[in-house]
């Protein structure tokens, strides 16, 4: 299979062990990555990033079968480099296969086809679209670039360092996050699950006005990939019920362990194929506000564990509560870094473009 090569040499005053730097990050998005002194490489599912220095700069080199497979190469390459470089800003431009193409081969424009209320705070918005296939995943995390109310929006293009630019002004589309719930690449169509929540941002103010027709783009997926384990612990609010009833759905039904799932009350509680294994308890917030309950890291202390087998334990929930289980899981039960992800996926009292200055996933 030919395969598909980009290049950027990047002029840098960063020191040599700056490779190794790099190439462990790349290690925590999921590559296996090896390095010394002066050279490194990361080897993806999808492709392969090769760091060679020299002198004055670092070459970096993305190889992959396709042309989203490099893109998505060329992307990690540049976003850690940068990120690493950040006060020199580097000046990253790539040369290769694909290289004069602007459009972002992971976004979709895509227009809302149906509205359906699933609970009394949850609605289902299922969004029609082309060239679906890659939204089927088992990484499932999108970002909603929601446009601006009355404006057509502008939507982000490919820029020369193999990152996005994003467009400036009142056309700029507001960006969340969200879990893709169901992908059916043939029909065209997809669906996202909203929490409609108090103090609605962008994200469930669209769905509330959201009527048939309406625009908004798309680009991923993104996240993580469950892990292989004989035993599982998920813990998640109504915001992670979309991610953790796909990965119940699409687990065989051997699988076992437990999913906590916090609710306002019985009226959220949804039904979900689950392998019978895996027990799955509802726990009611009982007219507390969402975010100020510890009903989970409760939960979470008196799970029982198995005594022998590996474990993988999950949790998507509010900062603090992601805060408490992360640490939990880290510091008292002693989980390595490949047995659990626990993920923030919202802060009391902060949008999510502020709260995520904080740091909510490593
Ligand atoms: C990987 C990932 C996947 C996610 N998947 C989903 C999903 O499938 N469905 C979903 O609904 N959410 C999901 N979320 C959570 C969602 O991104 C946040 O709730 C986001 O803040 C919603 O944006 P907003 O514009 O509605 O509110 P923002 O503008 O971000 O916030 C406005 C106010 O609302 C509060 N707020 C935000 N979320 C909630 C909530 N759930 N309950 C109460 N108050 C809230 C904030 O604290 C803030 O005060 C996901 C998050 C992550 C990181």
């Amino acid at each position: 299979m030919a395969i598909l090569v980009c290049e950027a040499r990047v002029r840098t005053g960063l020191p040599s062990h700056a490779i190794a730097t790099l190439c462990e990050r790349f290690a925590r998005d999921d590559a296996q990555a090896t390095w010394s002194e002066r050279s490194g490489r990361a080897d993806f599912s999808f492709g392969s990033g090769i760091l060679e220095a020299t002198e004055d700069s670092i070459m970096l080199r993305a190889e992959a079968a396709d042309e989203a497979s490099l893109a998505r190469v060329k992307f990690l390459l540049a976003w850690r480099f940068e990120e690493l470089a950040k006060a020199e800003k580097p000046d990253i431009i790539w040369t290769g296969d694909g290289c004069d193409r602007t459009e972002l081969l992971n976004f979709r424009e895509m227009r809302v086809s149906r509205i359906a209320d699933i609970t009394p705070h949850l609605r289902r918005i299922t969004l029609a679209g082309q060239d679906l296939a890659r939204f089927d995943s088992r990484n499932f995390h999108v970002k909603l670039l929601i446009p601006p109310v009355g404006v057509e929006p502008a939507w982000p293009v490919m820029g020369r360092n193999g990152m996005p630019i994003w467009p400036e002004g009142e056309r700029r589309p507001t960006v969340r996050t969200y879990t893709v719930r169901r992908v059916d690449a043939l029909a065209g169509e997809l669906d996202i699950d909203f929490v409609m929540h108090e103090d609605a941002g962008p994200g469930s103010a669209f769905a509330l006005r959201a009527e048939t027709g309406d625009v908004v783009g798309i680009m991923g997926p993104g996240g993580r990939g469950l892990a292989d384990a004989d035993w599982y612990c998920f813990v998640g609010d109504e915001t992670a019920f979309p991610a953790i009833a796909r990965m119940l759905e699409s687990m065989p039904a051997t699988a076992k362990g437990v999913a906590l799932v916090e609710v306002s009350d019985a009226s959220e509680e949804q039904t979900v194929q689950h392998p019978p294994g895996i027990s799955l308890r509802f726990l009611h917030r009982n007219g507390a506000e969402p975010g100020s309950t510890t009903l989970l890291q409760d939960a979470v202390r008196v799970v029982e564990w198995p005594s022998d087998g590996s474990v993988f334990a999950w949790a998507g929930v509010e900062f603090e509560a992601f805060r408490a289980i992360r640490s939990y899981w880290r510091k008292e039960m002693n989980l390595d870094r490949s047995s659990h992800l626990a993920v923030a996926y919202w802060r009391r009292g902060f949008s999510e473009g502020d709260f995520k200055k904080a740091p909510a996933e490593d």
